[in-house]
């Protein structure tokens, strides 16, 4: 029986396991089924986490040094994927991908989230085959070459800024006038000669062939006029979906209350609406989707499962 279960090992789970391990859980295990790191270890640059901020620094040299620290004090991670969560009385039953059974006094779910798709011509169909949401992962697949970056939030222009020092153009497709990114991006963005914002603008299809992607088409929503974009990447940033399918019975439905866009209702002490089960991270309602919040969220819950089960004794 584990105190506590950890499940998914981005900034809000790493740092759940330091404060649950630290203070005094022996039996604590993160289930992640990749590398730990979670969603920043894609990041080509942070700006924004307090005492993190060197030039050249990605998100994946920023969670190495996590790692390192939240498995120091006794953290046991599983690389395995969870598949649903129940609870039995007073004990939680975790299954994992291959039928194995543990059982926990304790969980907290940080699953984070992932990128939406967004729904267009080809998306799928290239996936993978120069349609892509990770510039760090294949941006150099298109050096010297021109991309097109769809999105207006802050991944799009960070990731547009980083495809833009090896790309010999980016050009970023947003379907309004105004981009939500932070006014700071924007002004980089603004400086960068092959940088070329195309709004009131959308990808109309990507097209290719059995080698993949050869081109897009991109329609002015205003003028309706189709502007093909031949021999060119295509990165897609247009929001995330939480990933909350552990949280899903047999009937698929989910064992604590969360709202219509399925993010999980918590109060300020990361509580769900089931007893001894917490959410941290950008899978609970109104995250800021940061590593900064992401990681407080992760402190507070395992705080509040130290008191939890000091109760329970
Ligand atoms: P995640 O990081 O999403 O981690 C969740 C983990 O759970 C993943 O590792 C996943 O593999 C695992 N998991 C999911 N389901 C299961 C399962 N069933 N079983 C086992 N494991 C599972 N934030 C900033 O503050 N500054 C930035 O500069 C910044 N840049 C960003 C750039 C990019 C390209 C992206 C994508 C995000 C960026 N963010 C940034 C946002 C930040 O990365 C997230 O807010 C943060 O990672 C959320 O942490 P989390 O722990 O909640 O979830
Ligand atoms: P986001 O803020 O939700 O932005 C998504 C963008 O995609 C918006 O500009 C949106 O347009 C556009 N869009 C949505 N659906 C679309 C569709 N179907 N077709 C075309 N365009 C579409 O998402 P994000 O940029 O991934 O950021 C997610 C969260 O992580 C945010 O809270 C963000 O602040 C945070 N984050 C922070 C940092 C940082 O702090 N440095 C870095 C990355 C992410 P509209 O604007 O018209 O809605």
């Amino acid at each position: 029986m584990l105190d506590c279960a950890i499940i998914g090992g981005g900034p809000a789970g790493l740092t759940a396991g330091l404060y649950a391990t630290r203070g005094g859980l022996k039996r604590v295990s993160l289930f992640e089924m990749g590398m730990p790191g979670g969603q920043i270890t894609q990041s080509s640059e942070i700006e924004n986490y307090p005492g993190f901020f060197e030039e050249g620094k990605t998100g994946m040299d920023m969670m190495n040094t996590w790692q390192e620290q939240c498995f120091h004090f006794g953290l046991k991670h599983e690389m395995k994927k969870v598949d649903n969560i129940t609870k039995t009385g007073e004990y939680f039953t975790i299954v994992l991908e291959n039928g194995t059974k543990v059982e926990a006094l304790t969980v907290i779910v940080c699953t984070g989230s992932v990128p939406k798709r967004a729904g267009f011509n080809g998306e799928d169909e290239f996936f993978g085959k120069g349609v892509s949401t990770c510039a760090t992962c294949d941006g150099f697949f298109y050096k010297g070459k021109p991309v097109t970056v769809l999105g207006g939030g802050d991944t799009a222009l960070e990731e547009a800024l980083y495809l833009s020092n090896i790309c010999s153009d980016v050009y970023v497709v947003h379907r309004r006038e105004t981009f939500r990114a932070a006014p700071p991006t924007m002004e980089r963005v603004l400086k960068k000669e092959n940088i070329h914002l195309v709004t009131d603008s959308v990808i109309e299809e990507a097209y290719g062939g059995m080698m993949g992607l050869d081109g897009v088409k991109i329609k002015n929503t205003k003028t309706n006029e189709i502007t093909d974009m031949p021999n060119t990447g295509l990165f897609v940033f247009v929001g995330l979906n939480v990933r909350n399918e552990v949280l899903k019975d047999e009937k698929d439905e989910f064992i604590c209350k969360t709202n219509a866009s399925g993010q999980v209702i918590v109060d300020l002490s990361m509580r769900t609406s089931v007893a001894g089960l917490y959410a941290a991270g950008d899978l609970r309602i109104e995250a800021p989707k940061q590593v900064v919040s992401a990681a407080g969220d992760g402190s507070i819950a395992a705080l509040q499962v130290l008191s939890y089960i000091q109760e329970m004794d």
